[in-house]
Protein backbone atom coordinates (compact mmCIF):
# COMPACT_ATOMS: atom_id res chain seq x y z
CA UNK A 1 0.00 0.00 0.00
CA UNK A 2 1.09 3.70 -0.95
CA UNK A 3 2.16 5.92 1.78
CA UNK A 4 -0.37 8.56 1.41
CA UNK A 5 1.16 12.14 0.93
CA UNK A 6 0.45 15.63 2.07
CA UNK A 7 -1.56 17.57 -1.13
CA UNK A 8 0.91 20.48 -0.30
CA UNK A 9 4.52 19.61 0.38
CA UNK A 10 4.26 16.38 -0.93
CA UNK A 11 5.85 14.66 2.18
CA UNK A 12 4.76 11.70 3.54
CA UNK A 13 1.93 10.93 6.18
CA UNK A 14 2.40 9.83 9.03
CA UNK A 15 0.30 8.56 11.72
CA UNK A 16 -3.82 8.74 11.66
CA UNK A 17 -5.37 6.86 8.46
CA UNK A 18 -7.59 10.29 8.66
CA UNK A 19 -4.85 12.54 8.06
CA UNK A 20 -5.05 15.22 5.31
CA UNK A 21 -2.06 17.30 6.05
CA UNK A 22 1.55 16.09 7.23
CA UNK A 23 1.48 19.25 9.71
CA UNK A 24 -0.66 22.05 11.49
CA UNK A 25 0.98 24.67 8.54
CA UNK A 26 0.39 22.52 5.57
CA UNK A 27 -3.12 22.14 6.81
CA UNK A 28 -3.34 25.77 7.48
CA UNK A 29 -1.82 27.00 4.10
CA UNK A 30 -4.51 24.31 2.46
CA UNK A 31 -7.08 26.54 4.47
CA UNK A 32 -5.93 29.83 3.37
CA UNK A 33 -5.82 28.68 -0.38
CA UNK A 34 -9.37 27.50 0.08
CA UNK A 35 -10.40 30.86 1.62
CA UNK A 36 -8.88 32.91 -1.29
CA UNK A 37 -10.19 30.66 -3.67
CA UNK A 38 -13.48 31.21 -2.37
CA UNK A 39 -13.27 35.01 -2.23
CA UNK A 40 -11.73 34.83 -6.03
CA UNK A 41 -15.21 33.07 -6.94
CA UNK A 42 -17.22 35.57 -4.98
CA UNK A 43 -14.78 38.71 -6.72
CA UNK A 44 -15.86 37.60 -10.02
CA UNK A 45 -18.82 36.73 -9.75
CA UNK A 46 -19.70 40.14 -7.98
CA UNK A 47 -18.08 41.92 -11.09
CA UNK A 48 -19.78 40.56 -13.25
CA UNK A 49 -23.08 40.83 -11.55
CA UNK A 50 -22.13 44.41 -11.37
CA UNK A 51 -21.50 44.47 -15.04
CA UNK A 52 -24.83 43.20 -15.82
CA UNK A 53 -26.35 45.77 -13.93
CA UNK A 54 -24.22 48.12 -15.54
CA UNK A 55 -25.19 47.22 -19.30
CA UNK A 56 -29.05 47.19 -18.56
CA UNK A 57 -29.10 50.52 -17.15
CA UNK A 58 -27.04 51.62 -19.57
CA UNK A 59 -29.81 50.61 -22.65
CA UNK A 60 -32.72 50.82 -20.00
CA UNK A 61 -32.23 54.61 -19.18
CA UNK A 62 -36.63 55.40 -19.12
CA UNK A 63 -37.83 52.20 -16.88
CA UNK A 64 -38.63 49.95 -20.27
CA UNK A 65 -37.05 49.28 -22.98
CA UNK A 66 -36.52 46.77 -25.77
CA UNK A 67 -33.06 45.42 -27.31
CA UNK A 68 -31.99 42.29 -29.48
CA UNK A 69 -30.30 39.98 -27.34
CA UNK A 70 -26.99 40.56 -29.76
CA UNK A 71 -26.63 44.37 -27.96
CA UNK A 72 -26.53 42.14 -24.76
CA UNK A 73 -24.52 39.51 -26.05
CA UNK A 74 -21.92 41.95 -27.39
CA UNK A 75 -21.57 44.41 -24.29
CA UNK A 76 -20.92 41.03 -22.72
CA UNK A 77 -23.91 40.51 -20.82
CA UNK A 78 -23.70 37.10 -18.74
CA UNK A 79 -27.13 35.17 -18.94
CA UNK A 80 -25.89 32.60 -16.31
CA UNK A 81 -25.90 34.95 -13.32
CA UNK A 82 -28.89 36.63 -12.06
CA UNK A 83 -29.90 38.00 -8.44
CA UNK A 84 -33.69 37.08 -8.64
CA UNK A 85 -36.72 35.57 -10.29
CA UNK A 86 -39.79 37.18 -11.29
CA UNK A 87 -42.34 35.12 -12.88
CA UNK A 88 -45.86 37.31 -14.54
CA UNK A 89 -48.93 35.80 -14.56
CA UNK A 90 -49.00 34.74 -17.78
CA UNK A 91 -45.70 32.88 -17.24
CA UNK A 92 -43.17 35.69 -18.72
CA UNK A 93 -39.89 35.01 -16.72
CA UNK A 94 -37.87 37.59 -15.52
CA UNK A 95 -34.10 37.39 -15.21
CA UNK A 96 -33.46 40.32 -12.36
CA UNK A 97 -29.96 41.78 -11.62
CA UNK A 98 -30.40 43.67 -8.79
CA UNK A 99 -32.94 46.59 -9.20
CA UNK A 100 -32.90 45.70 -13.31
CA UNK A 101 -34.35 43.08 -15.10
CA UNK A 102 -35.36 41.55 -19.05
CA UNK A 103 -37.53 38.70 -19.81
CA UNK A 104 -36.61 37.05 -23.19
CA UNK A 105 -38.80 37.75 -26.00
CA UNK A 106 -39.68 36.96 -29.41
CA UNK A 107 -40.36 39.52 -32.01
CA UNK A 108 -41.37 37.92 -35.81
CA UNK A 109 -38.26 35.72 -35.17
CA UNK A 110 -35.99 38.65 -33.60
CA UNK A 111 -34.77 37.29 -30.48
CA UNK A 112 -34.42 40.08 -28.02
CA UNK A 113 -34.68 41.33 -24.20
CA UNK A 114 -37.67 43.17 -22.90
CA UNK A 115 -35.48 45.29 -19.95
CA UNK A 116 -37.43 46.61 -17.04
CA UNK A 117 -36.88 48.43 -13.31
CA UNK A 118 -37.51 46.35 -10.86
CA UNK A 119 -41.32 46.78 -9.17
CA UNK A 120 -42.51 46.60 -5.76
CA UNK A 121 -44.83 43.54 -6.24
CA UNK A 122 -41.67 41.83 -7.73
CA UNK A 123 -40.86 40.52 -4.64
CA UNK A 124 -43.08 37.06 -4.15
CA UNK A 125 -40.70 34.17 -5.40
CA UNK A 126 -41.54 30.40 -3.84
CA UNK A 127 -39.13 27.96 -5.67
CA UNK A 128 -41.37 24.74 -4.49
CA UNK A 129 -43.91 26.16 -6.68
CA UNK A 130 -42.31 24.17 -9.63
CA UNK A 131 -41.93 21.04 -8.43
CA UNK A 132 -44.22 18.13 -9.16
ZN1 LIG B 1 2.85 19.11 4.14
Amino acid sequence: MNTPTCPICQAPISGRMDKKYCGDQCRSTANNKKKLETQRILLVTNQALRKNRTILKTLCPQGKATVRKEVLVMLGYDFTLFCSLFMTSKKQLYYMCYDYGFTPINENGVEKALIITRQNYMGDWNPWKFIK
